[in-house]
């Protein structure tokens, strides 16, 4: 085999198109002739940095990032939402709660008379009554929200 044949094969085989009965060949011409030998370390120097080239981080980096801002981007709405609803769900339980308060304040049958028949028989003034009762549950409202706000836990119903 001629020089300029091994080197032609050399290069090939850096592209790992040689092989079989062509790669034993040049194997043994490599073996024979040293300057082919130091073409072939010459070589593969070259094409190491060359691969090295290819891969610069540089646009991988950026490539990277990008996904990872996108990602981001995907991620974060969905956190900020579960964060909010976190803290949504004590308030829409107090708010449940202080309505089936209020149901079972009005609901008739806790008292034997009648709304009417109380207001007729205590002779109490409905207005002022009325007032009072508004009153309370402003109060109540307030307690609950401070016993939801210090503990984000569901306290047991009264
Ligand atoms: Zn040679």
């Amino acid at each position: 085999m001629k020089c300029q044949d091994a080197e032609k094969r050399l290069l090939r085989s850096f592209d790992g198109e040689l092989e079989g009965a062509t790669k034993t060949e040049l194997d043994g011409h490599l073996k024979a002739c040293p300057g082919c030998r130091k073409k072939q370390s010459e070589y593969g120097v070259l094409l190491k940095n060359l691969k090295i080239e290819d891969v610069e981080p540089l646009p991988y980096f950026w490539e990277r990032l990008e996904t990872k801002l996108r990602e981001r981007e995907r991620v974060e709405p969905w956190t900020i939402w579960a964060k909010w609803s976190r803290r949504a769900v004590p308030v829409a339980l107090a708010l449940l709660l202080l309505f089936i308060g209020g149901l079972a304040f009005f609901s008739p049958g806790e008292e034997d008379l009648s709304q009417s028949e109380a207001l007729l028989l205590r002779n109490d003034n409905p207005l002022a009554e009325t007032k009072t009762f508004f009153e309370e549950t402003r109060l109540e409202k307030k307690n609950m929200m401070i016993i939801f706000a210090a503990d984000e836990k569901v306290p047991a119903r009264r």
